[in-house]
């Protein structure tokens, strides 16, 4: 069967994911390597052949220069056929371009491939009918492989059957580079330490970088590798200490390599490099090189964990990372290679092309098979059914008319809302009590579209060695503390101005009481109990979680002041099971992202997930607090005198005891409680706000900005300490600011308004 690879990419130009592949599969059947056309000398229609290694042919056309477009179309259809004319062989047609499907579009064949190994429409240059090209190359397709992973989260919406490649790497080959190698003579005379870059230098590369690191490091040398193409070599910064050599041969790269100190990938971050996914990468590693690269979302993706791999995203990161990696580059500075070389280990082209032979077998065997066809399609994809999802998915269903599929990974919708009768019938919240409180009347007036209100007050009382007083600390909790009789705010405000200790400026959440009440009541009423529910000291706690919790120098004993406090009248659940009761939205719960995507197609994606997770936790787990919920059913009415009392005691395990029935109004002869007891593993109920972990998120969210087609909503994508009505409000917000981008001819009805919550 031969397979006919259609490339932009000239077979001489660098050695890169095409020739590898089609050496490899050269071994089993017969490679013709379709090139673009040049023009002819003399004016004359011809295809040039030239076999190029053993069962490998490559085709160049030469076409009369200056001919109309859709005459060239039509000679290169006839020079093609021409050429095929004597096999009676199937084919296998292999795209690296959807161009040229135009002269090749009426070829039958066994099987046809799409290889994407970039957003060629981003490319300086692409021409405008590409996009549709490609459109037409995915209804083609029996296959559709991708250069990397990013990409293949963009295209894989757009065809059944869509699997990530990324390139790959000849260890050995490149291995060579870290013996001392002959060095070749053009770079000999070049004086240490070295940077280097090999590959294709073009509108992808980001020249002010690399001028502005000449100009900042006279001393080191700057070697550049590879042809400039697309851009004006005129505009490629000249310094005494950039040498620029040209394009060298596959064979000679690990010569050069084995003289650098650091590689780079110094890439401009913009559209044309948003899915790129170089294969220098793992080639620099498997010489032994520490690399440094500008944030290519690729690139942190699959090598950014590594010691050996420095991500940096301006100059003077990228300088501090290359003086790093020369330290690192330096025995006895050698050991992240282990690392790297595990990280590396299995990788191999020849694997490449055997997981993609078998997927070829397999599809010419049951061509776009029954199922293939019939997979669901969705506009949107939204991952959690919590607030977060919900409210999307019944705004794009409702509002925007789109085909929605809501999934989560539990087995009921409402996210940690979710409310249920236990055993003896008493509605009770499996993930810790959730009372709703909000200043947006926006938020109000949306969710009351789904729900009644129950109008409740919370209160919560403290036990503080059996003694139960207010909390937040009030007028009262004080005269019952220390037997006072304090009868004024003024005298209330007096009495803790007393004790308070201002600090300045307030930073912690330590700071953030013992300025307000002093060392004792903070200690009585927060240190034990944030050190339990956090795992950490108030000290060592952002000031915005206490500061979540007033003092109070009157009586009023509320948990909160909201304008709007109340519970769903017949709870959250209800409430959830309106919102996603829409004719276009279909709910599947117990499903994993992970494992949907596999059964149906959609457009865009909705993650209310963890953002690290979804990131495959390339920078590391953001850290999240979880909990235990102990559920109990007591054989008496009542069993506290509110709905939640809090226990600050540090010596007992538990934080607060929660009944029900004080938040429901249910009533029953009987009455169930739960106690919460913290711990670092198990669901992500709590981002931490500490400020490292704020960083940590930020470089997630660098990721998410550049993942477009994915919408980040709620509090574990966004990694915010947020209550239920904020989230609600950010949703809302998310979905307005994306009908209005997306310019998809939704219809927004009423606005609801800039949302004060948020
Ligand atoms: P979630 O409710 O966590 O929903 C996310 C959903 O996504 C989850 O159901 C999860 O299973 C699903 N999911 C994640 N990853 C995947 C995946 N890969 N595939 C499939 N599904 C996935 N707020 C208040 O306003 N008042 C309160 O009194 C209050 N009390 C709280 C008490 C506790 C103990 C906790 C933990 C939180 C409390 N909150 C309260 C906060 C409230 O729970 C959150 O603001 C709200 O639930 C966040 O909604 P969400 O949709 O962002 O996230
Ligand atoms: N807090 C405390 N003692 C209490 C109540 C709260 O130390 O009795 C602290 C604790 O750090 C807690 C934070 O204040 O995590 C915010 O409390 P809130 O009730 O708002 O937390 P929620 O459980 O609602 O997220």
């Amino acid at each position: 069967m031969t397979l006919l690879c259609f490339s932009h990419l000239r077979w001489a130009f660098v050695f890169q994911r095409p020739q590898h592949l089609m050496s490899i599969f050269a071994a089993e059947r017969p490679v013709l390597y379709w090139e673009e056309p040049i023009d002819s000398q003399d004016g004359s229609t011809s295809l040039a052949l030239m076999q190029v290694a053993p069962n490998i042919t490559v085709a160049t056309p030469l076409l009369p220069a200056g001919m109309r477009a859709e005459v060239a179309t039509d000679t290169l259809k006839n020079l093609l056929d021409a050429y095929l004319a004597g096999q009676n062989e199937p084919l296998i047609r292999w795209y690296y371009t959807p161009m040229m499907l135009k002269f090749s579009r009426h070829l039958a064949a066994d099987c046809t491939i799409y290889d994407c190994m970039d957003e060629l429409a981003n490319f300086r240059f692409a021409p405008p009918e590409l996009v549709a090209l490609e459109q037409e190359l995915f209804a083609a397709a029996d296959l559709v492989f991708t250069g990397g992973y990013s990409l293949y989260e963009a295209k894989r919406t757009s065809h059944p059957a869509v699997y990530p490649f990324p390139s790959s790497v000849d260890i050995a080959h490149f291995a060579q580079a870290r013996q001392i190698m002959v060095e070749p003579a053009d770079q000999a005379t070049l004086p240490g330490p070295r940077f280097g870059f090999y590959g294709v230098i073009d509108e992808r590369m980001d020249l002010d970088l690399l001028a502005s690191l000449a100009d900042a490091r006279p001393e080191w040398t700057f070697v550049l590798i590879g042809p400039v193409v697309k851009i004006d070599p005129a505009h490629l910064p000249r310094r005494n200490n950039i040498a620029y050599l040209g394009a060298k041969a596959y064979e000679a790269l690990p010569a050069y390599a084995s003289g650098w100190d650091v590689a780079l990938m110094p890439f401009a971050i913009n559209e044309s490099t948003r899915f790129i996914s170089p294969t220098k990468t793992p080639e620099y590693l498997a010489a032994g090189l520490p690399v440094v690269s500008t944030p290519i979302i690729d690139v942190a993706r699959h090598y950014g964990s590594l010691d050996a791999v420095e991500i940096a995203g301006n100059v003077d990161l990228f300088l501090s990372a290359c003086e790093r990696s020369l330290i690192k580059s330096r025995p006895p500075g050698l050991t992240w290679r282990t690392e790297a070389d595990a990280a590396l280990a299995g990788q191999s082209w020849h694997n490449v092309a055997e997981q993609m032979s078998e997927l070829i077998s397999e599809a010419t065997a049951s061509r776009q098979t029954d199922e293939a066809l019939s997979r669901p399609h969705y506009d949107y994809l939204v991952v959690g059914a919590g607030f977060a999802g919900s409210v999307m998915a019944e705004r794009l269903a409702a509002d925007a008319g789109k085909r929605v599929l809501v999934i989560d990974r539990r087995p009921h919708i409402a996210g940690n809302a979710y409310d249920e009768a236990d055993a003896a019938g008493i509605l009770i919240h499996r993930y810790g009590p959730h009372i709703f409180h909000t200043n947006s009347q926006p938020v109000v007036d949306y969710l009351s579209r789904f729900t009644a209100w129950r109008p409740y007050e919370h209160r919560v009382l403290a036990d503080i060695e059996g003694v139960h007083v207010p909390m937040p600390i009030n007028r009262t909790t004080l005269n019952t503390l220390y037997g006072l009789d304090l009868d004024s705010d003024a005298e209330a405000a007096a009495f803790l101005e007393a004790r308070a200790e201002p600090v300045e400026p307030i930073v912690t959440s330590a700071d953030v009481v013992v300025s307000k009440v002093g060392t004792e009541l903070y200690e009585t009423f927060f240190r034990g109990y944030t050190r339990k529910q956090w795992g950490m000291d108030p000290s060592e706690l952002d000031k915005s979680v206490t500061a979540r919790v007033p003092t109070r120098t009157n009586t009023d004993d509320r948990y909160f002041t909201d304008s709007f406090q109340a519970m769903p009248a017949a709870g959250y659940t209800r409430m959830f099971k309106a919102m996603l009761d829409h004719a276009n939205i279909t709910v599947e719960l117990g499903v994993d992202f992970t494992d949907i995507q596999k059964r149906v197609s959609f457009d865009r994606l909705v993650f209310t997930g963890p953002i690290d997770e979804y990131f495959d936790h390339v920078y590391g787990r953001l850290p999240y607090r979880s909990l235990a919920f102990r559920h109990e059913t007591i054989d008496s009415e009542w069993y506290q005198p509110v709905a939640v009392v809090n226990y600050p005691d540090e010596k007992v395990p538990h934080t607060r005891i929660t009944e029900y029935k004080h938040l429901t109004g249910q009533t029953s002869p009987k009455t169930s409680i739960s106690y919460e007891i913290p711990k670092a593993e198990g669901d992500p109920y709590y981002p931490i706000p500490r400020p490292e972990n704020q960083q940590l998120f930020k470089r997630y969210e660098t990721l998410a900005l550049g993942t477009p087609d994915v919408l980040f909503v709620g509090r574990l994508a966004t990694y915010r300490y947020y209550n239920m009505d904020q989230v609600v409000a950010q949703a809302l917000s998310v979905y307005r600011r994306h009908v209005a981008n997306a310019d998809n001819g939704a219809r927004l009805e009423s606005d609801p308004q800039a949302i004060a919550a948020e």
